[in-house]
This record gives C-alpha cells, sequence and structure tokens, in this order.
C-alpha cells in the first residue's frame, strides 16, 4: 500500500488516468482521463480502493496521513473553485460518489449537494439569485443523506415531500414554492432526528467524513455481496470514493442532467442515444420520478435535448465522439448543463445487449478503431445465449395488455409474482415467474436475477430495471404506464381493465416493449449478419474444434446450423424412451434368458438404425461418436401399477414375476453401479446390437453415396481390459457387416475418460483406444466424490461461503479434474502421438473450462447445440488471449 490515498483531478490537470481503475475505481480514473483529454469536468478527488480495503480490515478505522490529504484536497479545491466549505457567502458545495474497480449498482451511489447547512443554503440561494433552487437542493440533501448516510429507509425520507404536495394540491416537486421547501427542510430534519435518533450534521467535514464512511461501508451491503456474487466480482477489489465539486442541473430551466449513450444500447445503432430532464439533479433521471426526454430530435422531437438545448447537445456529440475514439468503445456517459454550459460527470464502457455488443464489435473494426482480435474478445461468449434464445412467435395470438419500454430483448413468459422474495422462493421451488414492479431498487437484485424477465410500470430505458435487466441478459418492459400495480392486492390492471393476479401467465416482448396476457409461443431467433461475421472471424483465431452433444436429426441440425463440426457424444438411451420403443427395452431388461433377450433386441435395432441413419445423414460426412448404452437399466423399467400390469399383459409375465425383477435391479448407488459398459460386459448382446445398428446404418448410407464418419464410444471403462473385450468384439461384428453388404467404411473406437483410474492408466487404455472423449461430468462426480444428483442440496452452501468459487459441475475444477485430464492427454498421447482428445460433459459449452481445454491442447469439446456459438467464441478468446 503507497502512502497516497487521495488523487486530485481538476482544471487541466489530474494525478491520475484510465489506467489506474483498480486503485481510483472507474469512475475516478476516467473522471481524471477526461481531463487528460481536455474535456470539462468539475474539479474533485478521488479516495482510493486502497483505502476501502485497510477500512474493512481495520474495523472502519483508515490509514495515518489520510485526514491530511483529504484536507489537503479540499483546501485545494476551494482554492480552485474560489468557495469554502461553510462559507456563509460563497460555500463548496460537492458531490460525494462511490466507484469500484468494476461498475456496482448494487453499491451506495451517490450524495449530492453536500456543504449545504442552514447557514450556506442561504448563501446558496444569494449566490444563484433563486432561493427556490437553494432549498430544493438542500432538502434533496437531507433526503439523500438520511437515505443513504444516515441509513433511514427511502420512504420516510419521501414522505414528506408527497405530504407536501397534498397539502398544497400540487403534482409536480417543481411545483412547490421557495416557501414550500423551506417548510419540507424543517420536516425533513425531524424525521432524520426521528429516524436516526440524531441531528442532521450541520457541519460540513462532517457530513463529507460520514459520506466517506457510508460509501465504503456500503461495500460491504447485502446487496453489494450479492451483486458481486452472481457478477463474478473478487470481493477484494474494494471501491473508491469521488469527492467532486457540485454543478447544478436545477439551476432553472437552462440547466439541466441526463444519461447518453455513444451508441444505442440495445441494438448497438451508431448514434447518441439517452435521456435528460431540465431542471433537475442526477438522481432524478435514473429514480423514474419524473418520465425523461429522449436526446434527438428524431427520438424526442420539440422535448429533446437536441432542441431544448442545441449549444450543449453540439457539444455533448463532440465529446462523445472523442470519447470513442479515445476509448475505442462504446461509452455510457453522465453529464450537467449548468445555465448551458455543459459538465461531465462521468464516462464509462456502456453495458450493451449481446445483439448491441456484436454490432458494435464489428462496426468498430469497420471503423478503424479496433482490430478482429479486439471485436472477438469485446463479446461476452455466455451473452451470446440471448441472441440464441427464442422470440415471440410472430404468428402467435397475442392479448396486449400494456405497451412499455423494450429495455431487454428476448422473450419471456411466467407467473406474476409481485416481489423479489416472492420471486425467489418460487423460482427455487421451480416455477418460471415474471417479477412485476412499480419500479425496482438494488435491493430486488436476487428476485430479478430469479425471474425469468421483469416488467415495470415507471422508469425509462436507463432505470434500474432496464441496466440490471441488460446486464443480466432478461427480458425486460420498463416503464409500462399501461398497467397499474396494487401490491396490497397482488394484482395489476392492464389495457381494457383486464387484470392479472398472481401466479397469472403472461408474456414479456423485451424487443417491441409489449406485455401480453399468457404463455406466448415462441420461436427461434434468426441471427444477423454481424453474428456470422463474428463467428466466422472467431473460426479463424480458435485451435479448438467444436462439437455438439446430439441424439436426434433435429438437435443435429440446429447444431449444425450453429456451427457444429461433429457430433461429440450422441447418448444412445435417450432413443429409448420413445413410447413405441420402450416396451421393447423393457423386454429387453426383464429377459430371462439370452434368446429373449435377443428376440426384443431384434425389435430396437431397426429403429435405432433409423435414428443413426437420420443424424449421419445430417452431420454429411462430419465425425459423429455414438455411445453405446451408459445408464443402468432400472431407469428404463416400469415405475406405476398401471405399467406393469400392462407390460405384464403384453409380455406374458406375471405381474409378481415382473415386481421381483424390478426390484432386484434396484441399486443402492445407481450412478457407481451397473452401469456403463459394465451393461455391455453382463449383456455383450446390447452393446453387439448397437454396433449392428450403427455400422450397418453406415454402410447403407455409403452405399447411397451419403458420407459417413461413425466413431463407436465405450463409456466408463476402468480397465483397459474392458475396452480390448470390446475392441476385440466389434472388430468381429464389423468384419461380418462388411462382408454381409459388401462394402467397408473407415471407423474408430474410443472411449470415455470418466473415471479416475481410466485417467491414471489412460497409456494402457489408450493402446485400445483410437480417442478419449473426457465425461467430465462423471469424471467431476468420481473424482470429488460428489453425487451428481445430489450435489444441488449442498454446493450452493458452499458457493455461497465462499468454501469454493464456482460449481464444479459448471466449470471445471482445474486442480483435480483438470489434472487428471491433463495426465491421461499426456499418457494416451505416449502411447499414441494422434490420439484424437475431446471433452464431452457439460463442462465443453463453458467458456472458462474451455480456457483451460485450450490451453492443454486438446482437440475439440463439446456442448449442447445452442451452446456451439458460445464455445466456437470461447475458444476463439482463448486461442487469441494465449497470444
Ligand atoms: C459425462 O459423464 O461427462 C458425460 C458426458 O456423460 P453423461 O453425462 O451422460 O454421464
Ligand atoms: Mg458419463
Amino acid at each position: 500500500m503507497s502512502n497516497k490515498y487521495v488523487y486530485y483531478f481538476g482544471n487541466g490537470e489530474a494525478d491520475g488516468s484510465t489506467e489506474m481503475k483498480n486503485l481510483l475505481g472507474g469512475k475516478g480514473a476516467n473522471l481524471a482521463e477526461m481531463i487528460n483529454i481536455g474535456l470539462p469536468v468539475p474539479p474533485g478527488f478521488t479516495i482510493t480502493t486502497e483505502v476501502c480495503t485497510y477500512y474493512d480490515k481495520n474495523n472502519g478505522k483508515y490509514p495515518e496521513g489520510l485526514e491530511t490529504q483529504v484536507e489537503e484536497n479540499v483546501k485545494k479545491l476551494e482554492e480552485v473553485m474560489g468557495k469554502k466549505f461553510n462559507d456563509k457567502d460563497n460555500p463548496l458545495l460537492v458531490s460525494v460518489r462511490s466507484g469500484a474497480p468494476i461498475s456496482m449498482p448494487g453499491m451506495m451511489d451517490t450524495v449530492l449537494n453536500l456543504g449545504l447547512n442552514d447557514q450556506t443554503v442561504e448563501a446558496l440561494a444569494k449566490m444563484s439569485n433563486n432561493e427556490r433552487f437553494a432549498y430544493d437542493s438542500y432538502r434533496r440533501f437531507i433526503q439523500m443523506f438520511g437515505n443513504v448516510v444516515m441509513g433511514i429507509e427511502g420512504e420516510k425520507v419521501e414522505e414528506p415531500i408527497q405530504n407536501m404536495k397534498i397539502a398544497k394540491k400540487v403534482s409536480q416537486d417543481t411545483e412547490l414554492t421557495a416557501e414550500d421547501l423551506k417548510e419540507l427542510v424543517e420536516n425533513l430534519k425531524e424525521v432524520v432526528r426521528k429516524e436516526a435518533g440524531r441531528d442532521f450534521p450541520q457541519d460540513p467535514k462532517q457530513q463529507l467524513w460520514d459520506s466517506i464512511s457510508a460509501v465504503f461501508g456500503s461495500w460491504n451491503t447485502e446487496r453489494a455481496i450479492v451483486y458481486r456474487k452472481i457478477n463474478k466480482i473478487p470481493d477484494t477489489l474494494g471501491t473508491a470514493v469521488n469527492i467532486v465539486a457540485m454543478v447544478f442541473g436545477n439551476l432553472g430551466n437552462d440547466s439541466g442532467t441526463g444519461v447518453a449513450f455513444t451508441r444505442n444500447p440495445s441494438t448497438g445503432e451508431k448514434g447518441i442515444y439517452g435521456e435528460y430532464l431540465s431542471n433537475a439533479q442526477g438522481e432524478d433521471v435514473v429514480a423514474g420520478i419524473r418520465t425523461p426526454l429522449p436526446i434527438t430530435k428524431e427520438e424526442g422531437g420539440d422535448d429533446s435535448l437536441e432542441v431544448i438545448f442545441p449549444g450543449p447537445y453540439k457539444e455533448l456529440l463532440n465529446v462523445s465522439s472523442i470519447l470513442e475514439n479515445h476509448f475505442k468503445d462504446m461509452q455510457d456517459m453522465e453529464f450537467t448543463i449548468e445555465n448551458r454550459k455543459l459538465w461531465m460527470l462521468q464516462t464509462r464502457t456502456g453495458k450493451r445487449t449481446a445483439r448491441a455488443a456484436v454490432k458494435v464489435a464489428i462496426d468498430l473494426v469497420k471503423e478503424g478503431l479496433i482490430d478482429e482480435e479486439t471485436a472477438i474478445l469485446r463479446v461476452d461468449p455466455a451473452s451470446l445465449d440471448q441472441l440464441l434464445h427464442p422470440m415471440i412467435d410472430p404468428n402467435a395470438k397475442k392479448e396486449i395488455i400494456g405497451k412499455g419500454l423494450p429495455a431487454s430483448p428476448g422473450a419471456a413468459s411466467g407467473k406474476v409474482v409481485f416481489n423479489a422474495e416472492d420471486a425467489e422462493k418460487y423460482a427455487e421451488k421451480g416455477e418460471k415467474v415474471l417479477l412485476v414492479r412499480i419500479e425496482t431498487s438494488p435491493e430486488d437484485i436476487k428476485g430479478m436475477n430469479a425471474a425469468e424477465g421483469i416488467l415495470t410500470a415507471r422508469g425509462g430505458m436507463t432505470s434500474h430495471a432496464a441496466v440490471v435487466a441488460r446486464g443480466m441478459g432478461k427480458s425486460c418492459v420498463a416503464g409500462c404506464n399501461d398497467i397499474t400495480i396494487d401490491y396490497s392486492k397482488k394484482l395489476f390492471v392492464g389495457i381494457n381493465g383486464i387484470v392479472v393476479k398472481e401466479f397469472d401467465y403472461i408474456s414479456l416482448d423485451g424487443s417491441t416493449g409489449e406485455v401480453i396476457l399468457g404463455n406466448v409461443p415462441k420461436v427461434e431467433p434468426e441471427l444477423s449478419g454481424d453474428f456470422t461475421t463474428l463467428m466466422q472471424w472467431a473460426d479463424k483465431y480458435r485451435k479448438l474444434g467444436i462439437r455438439t452433444n446430439a441424439d436426434t436429426g433435429h438437435d443435429s441440425q440446429v447444431a449444425r446450423n450453429f456451427g457444429a463440426e461433429g457430433i461429440g457424444l450422441c447418448r444412445t438411451e435417450h432413443m429409448f424412451f420413445d413410447e413405441e420403443r420402450i416396451k421393447a427395452v423393457r423386454e429387453m431388461i426383464l429377459s430371462e434368458t439370452v434368446e429373449e433377450r435377443k428376440k426384443a433386441l431384434a425389435k430396437i435395432k431397426p429403429m435405432q438404425k433409423s435414428d443413426f441413419k437420420e443424424i449421419f445423414t445430417v452431420m454429411k460426412g462430419l465425425p459423429v461418436t455414438v455411445r453405446l448404452l451408459d445408464p443402468p437399466l432400472h431407469e428404463f423399467l416400469p415405475h406405476t401399477d398401471e405399467e406393469i400390469k400392462a407390460l405384464s399383459e403384453e409380455m406374458g409375465v406375471s405381474v409378481e414375476n415382473l415386481v421381483e425383477k424390478n426390484e432386484s435391479l434396484k441399486e443402492l448407488n445407481p450412478m457407481l453401479g451397473h452401469r456403463g459398459c459394465r451393461l455391455g460386459i453382463t449383456y455383450p448382446e446390447i452393446y453387439d446390437m448397437q454396433v449392428e445398428a450403427i455400422l450397418e446404418a453406415a454402410c447403407e448410407l455409403s452405399k447411397e453415396g451419403v458420407a459417413v464418419k461413425p466413431e463407436i464410444m465405450i463409456p466408463l471403462v476402468d480397465f483397459s481390459s474392458e475396452l480390448k473385450f470390446f475392441k476385440e468384439r466389434i472388430e468381429i461384428i464389423s468384419k461380418e457387416i462388411f462382408e454381409k453388404l459388401n462394402i467397408e467404411i473407415p471407423f474408430m473406437v474410443g472411449t470415455m475418460i470418466e473415471m479416475p483410474r481410466a485417467a491414471l492408466t489412460a497409456d494402457q487404455i489408450a493402446e485400445y483406444a483410437q480417442f478419449f472423449s473426457f465425461g467430465t461430468n462423471d469424471l467431476t462426480q468420481t473424482t470429488l466424490g460428489i453425487s451428481r444428483d445430489d450435489a444441488g442440496k449442498f454446493l450452493k452452501y458452499y458457493i455461497d461461503d465462499k468454501i469454493i468459487s464456482t460449481d464444479p459441475f459448471m466449470s471445471v475444477d482445474i486442480d483435480g479434474v483438470g489434472q487428471l485430464v491433463k495426465i491421461a492427454k499426456e499418457k494416451g498421447r505416449s502411447v499414441k502421438e494422434n490420439l484424437k482428445l475431446g471433452v464431452c460433459g457439460e463442462h465443453g459449452g463453458d467458456p472458462a473450462s474451455i480456457e483451460f481445454f485450450n490451453s492443454i491442447g486438446l482437440n475439440y469439446v463439446s456442448c449442447s447445440p445452442y451452446r456451439v456459438p458460445i464455445a466456437r467464441l470461447a475458444a476463439a478468446q482463448s486461442a487469441i488471449k494465449e497470444g
């Protein structure tokens, strides 16, 4: 920790720069940078994140020297501004804002007008020649300070103003007079005294230190911790505190404030996009109290910033392009206009939807600002999910019950709930819920995360709900004035008086802003040209092949359309569950003799063969790895009395007999029981049938001129002798088939490495395998000794309590499972240099795991069809980062 805790910026000089984000937080570093590039930023200073860490570790104490440095910087600010704290003629007022290295809307954000008290408010009134403005600023300050610094509930400090409006019979804050506001200030001070048990502090220095402590303290509020967890932000980063001289957007109609993006954050379209309010302070725009107006004339007509404030608008355009050229990315800016002069209060990389992320990345390359590699790194692979998810079917009949702002795209349907706790509670029970709120606040974060989508009645495109939903990639309709919510009755009323009660189904179209009654059908999305371009670029850079896990022709086709280069895992058992087939499968399982079993298998074989034909045909000569039967047999058995009775009639076997057989197949630990190749050892005729079906399908298609590339995979191998057993059998069967059909096709035999013993003896196993596919689901289960079916019950506590940082079934456990994969790879390759290595567990679609698999030089990963683009992009990013 250095001894410099405070960094000054202002009047063309700044101690910091954008590179210092970890120390100064995003806001502080970029305020300094804007000064460095000559933009109009009011002067101020930043207290570093190191102080936050110190404060945290030392029970709210500050490092020695901090106080002096803050004093010195306050003095500097006073000199530069020609104003003084607590001055009765010319008082200095500041804002205090938090600012972590990674933007965190879950934290305490802002205190404005700090420095106001009973004395300075009079001075401000004289200076501005606007008593109303001065008292409006003062009442805002007491409200904010009372709420975020002194911890009084928002509603409590909001109440006096609502009461005042009722008493004065006005609807807008702006209609209250100076006298009203003076009275309001006294009422607010009374609320503070009552609720906080102490007076509102009059000394600006105390106000400042109280605020600084509140910002540092906010690092560890529950909602900040939850936000960090959801967004995987390390707890060790800490937040900085920014203290900036006030400029006033509420000085009258020549002043205003707003937020703007350099490009549209929903679509990525180039051009300034945002909202503003005249005669207002920053909080008014995001709080949803007044509905903000658009920036451009195109969007907002005569009410737009472009028309009302033409000078500042032009300057904002200029600043916007300077910032984009400088940071080489879309920016999200906050600004204030004081008496028609533009001041920049913040710039940061703009959060955007996946659609916008792809378009902006491609456009910035076209505009020559970044190169292809940077563009690839700019798009979060996991966010592509948003693009790949279904949209509302354009042909669906829709009963529209409201229309709001298209705040975050994609379609979502679910049962209506009216608060975040309920959203969490019912989502945990497996319900799909939609969170409906008048507006959201950071306390709602957990519920928003649990909900399928979010609908708010108030607020703009930059409201809390909109910003957070876009970040989460959830569908959101915001500011839907058509609905009236009654929390107490748990219902809302939409267009035409339609009443929607708690647990009624509705759907949201986050791309159009429509709110629709019921659970509306959805369709697959159409991918844009920019998406295709990005994927093509990704393919140029990635080294890992991308395959898919698919068991049907349809899924194979979806995966092909998304760019899969083969099937890494076709789980044949999924084909057994079809209503027609399950009977034959049960017959097979319940057979007493080999003959009986063969008879049943003969019924299944043609069905399997036709499935394989369909998949091979779709895959057009790309490799298709088919895994022989894997799960324990009891999974296929009849469970209910009716099912048992029906089967007994079908098979001509007594019910008692069937029940007994059923019982005998039950296992204490089926995941470690009679499954995988163990079934093939005890009932070789099952695997024989499957091998025949695969190879006959391949031969017949080949004869028809369809290219085929089958790979036969043996699951759950522990001993090389198991694989040897099958390899020899498959050789005999294949010869017979090739002879019978008079054609020979190349095929491979390999195994899944999903048992620790197999990984450790991979050199022995490689003698009989042409490929290894890492079954990291089972390998995780068996390496960690954590049952994959039961992990959900306790792993979440592990993650919540930070025993581990991520779920090992989602992101590969590098130290355990990862090392086994590495050992197996090295041992396997030491025997067979060209041994093909892939991953077909769930980790094959997880970006962090993909980075690991890329780093150890595997050949491919395989994932579910919808994750194929995610894997392509993640693989490219890994290769680029590796250099
Ligand atoms: C695995 O174990 O990783 C795997 C892909 O197989 P399954 O999930 O079918 O057990
Ligand atoms: Mg497995």
